[in-house]
């Protein structure tokens, strides 16, 4: 490690800045809320934000913020008396290297701005949601990469973290006094930050999160209940999770999670969650749907945070609406994280665009399950021309659909398709027409999950794939056969 991490107080002191141009203004405006007295080495004074400064100087410092001042000069040495820290922003390269020279001989530390090598010391970049500062630097050696991490932190860590942050510090004296034990005031600031307080300031619910604390506290930092997050994990990529989904994931103590959910959405999860797999394939129910309810709401009375984790959505065709009217009818609080659902995934990585103006103007999620399901749904309405289907959990059935859809009358020559393992990198999708779906049923080694799409919009894919490798024709391999 070269350079030192540390966050230094530069309230009230001098901070001399030679340079008036782009680069300083971005300095200036951090050393600036930082509350430094900013004093500004130039000829002239080009960005206008800078200039903007220098104008309200006497407003900023009633404000208690830092106050921005110009000397119109050259740089020289004695200018460097009384400063805390120097910042050689100009773009005369000879003259930043003097400056940081003359720090350096008065043991001052300077920083040149983009130039690690001449610096003795570096500004990270930061994700702020003060008072809780992230900085992250990578030495000045790849700045970009830093940057990456810096949005990828700022992603993890919403706005929400600042108001939690001030919360814990308006806490924080009555929080010591209700728990003098040193270990068990750590458990509950963990309890806090990671449970039911957390979730209500991130809602905005600020007052209701500081009586939630308030409770907590006189529980002797216990909260008695747990909570649920029923979150959608995608199909499988584990970059369409939703940031909520990755915190919840983060933040769990369980996860039940199903058989669809992918090993790597799962290695996202917090290390040391307990993972309970409550999988379901058709036919082979491993654990009954009354199991998961109990399981839920052991670990949730438990006082422990579950996640409920299913593929897709947790609301289409995921019992996701059963599962919370068991929670709400035990008074367990919960929330709900969509997740992308397997028709508009296989819609994306197989290239069907699942609407057209040409071709469909309307879409159907519809269950085709091989049990009674496929026989009560409205088969003349899901006939017609003009839509698109996208039926989930009908690989058992595509006979059945197929005999369906033509005797009501939708034209033998309708394009489908078949997406198996959708946003998987074994993903494969199969182009056949209405026709022919009996025929890829018997000889197509069609593996769950699939899903069926049908409809004119499934003819583009042969265009417009992407993703994996390119779909294979039926028709054209029926005739190599
Ligand atoms: N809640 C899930 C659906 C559960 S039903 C969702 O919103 O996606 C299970 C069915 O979803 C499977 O039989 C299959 O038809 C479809 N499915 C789920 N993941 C899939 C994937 N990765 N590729 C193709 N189909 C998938």
């Amino acid at each position: 490690m070269r350079f030192f991490p540390l966050f230094a107080d530069l309230r009230g002191r001098r901070v001399l800045v030679v340079g008036a141009g782009e680069v300083a203004e971005r300095k200036v405006r951090l050393l600036r809320d930082a509350g430094a007295s900013v004093v500004i080495v130039a000829r002239e004074v080009l960005a206008p934000e800078l200039a903007e400064w220098l104008a309200d100087e006497r407003a900023d410092a009633a404000a208690g913020e830092g106050t921005v001042s110009w000397l119109a000069r050259e740089f020289a040495e004695a200018q460097l008396e009384g400063a805390t820290l120097v910042v050689a922003a100009t773009d005369d390269a000879a003259l930043n290297e003097r400056v940081a020279a003359a720090a350096r001989a008065r043991h001052l530390l300077c920083n040149v701005v983009d130039d690690a090598e001449h610096s003795g010391f570096i500004v990270p970049a930061i994700v702020d949601r003060s008072p809780l500062v992230i900085a992250v630097s990578s030495g000045g050696v790849a700045p970009v990469l830093a940057r990456l991490a810096r949005e990828r932190i700022e992603a993890l860590f919403d706005e929400s973290f600042g108001a939690l942050a001030r919360l814990l510090e308006a806490w924080r004296g009555r929080i010591r006094r209700a728990l003098p034990d040193v270990a068990a005031r750590r458990r509950a600031y963990e309890r806090i930050v990671r449970g039911r307080v957390a979730d209500l300031v991130r809602h905005g619910r600020t007052v209701a999160a500081g009586e939630e604390l308030a409770r907590q506290l006189e529980g002797g930092g216990r909260s008695e209940r747990g909570s649920v997050a029923l979150v959608g994990a995608g199909p499988g990529d584990p970059g369409l999770l939703t940031l909520n989904a990755l915190r919840a994931l983060q933040q769990a103590d369980v996860i039940l999670h199903d058989r669809l959910v992918s090993a790597e959405v799962l290695a996202l999860a917090r290390r040391d969650a307990t993972r309970i797999a409550v999988g379901k394939a058709a036919r082979s129910h491993s654990v009954p749907q009354e199991r998961i309810h109990e399981l839920m709401l052991e670990h949730a009375l438990a006082g422990r945070r579950v996640v409920r984790l299913k593929g897709g959505d947790p609301f289409v065709f995921g019992r996701g609406g059963e599962e919370l009217e068991v929670l709400a009818r035990h008074g367990v609080p919960f929330e709900v994280v969509p997740g992308i659902t397997a028709a508009l995934a296989c819609g994306a990585y197989a290239g069907l665009p699942l609407t057209h103006r040409d071709h469909a103007q309307s879409l159907r999620f519809v269950t085709a399950h091989c049990g009674d399901s496929a026989d009560s749904l409205d088969w003349a309405s899901l006939a017609r021309p003009r839509q698109t289907l996208a039926l989930y959990m009908g690989v058992a059935a595509l006979g059945r659909i197929r005999e369906q859809l033509l005797r009501h009358g939708r034209a033998p020559a309708t394009p489908v398709a078949i997406v198996e393992h959708c946003s998987r990198p074994e993903q494969r999708v199969t182009l056949a027409t209405l026709d022919a779906l009996e025929d890829v049923a018997q000889r197509g080694g069609i593996e769950s999950p699939a899903l069926l799409v049908v409809g004119e919009v499934t003819a583009l894919a042969e265009r417009l794939h992407w993703f994996g490798t390119a779909p294979r024709r039926w028709e054209a391999l029926r005739q190599v056969a």
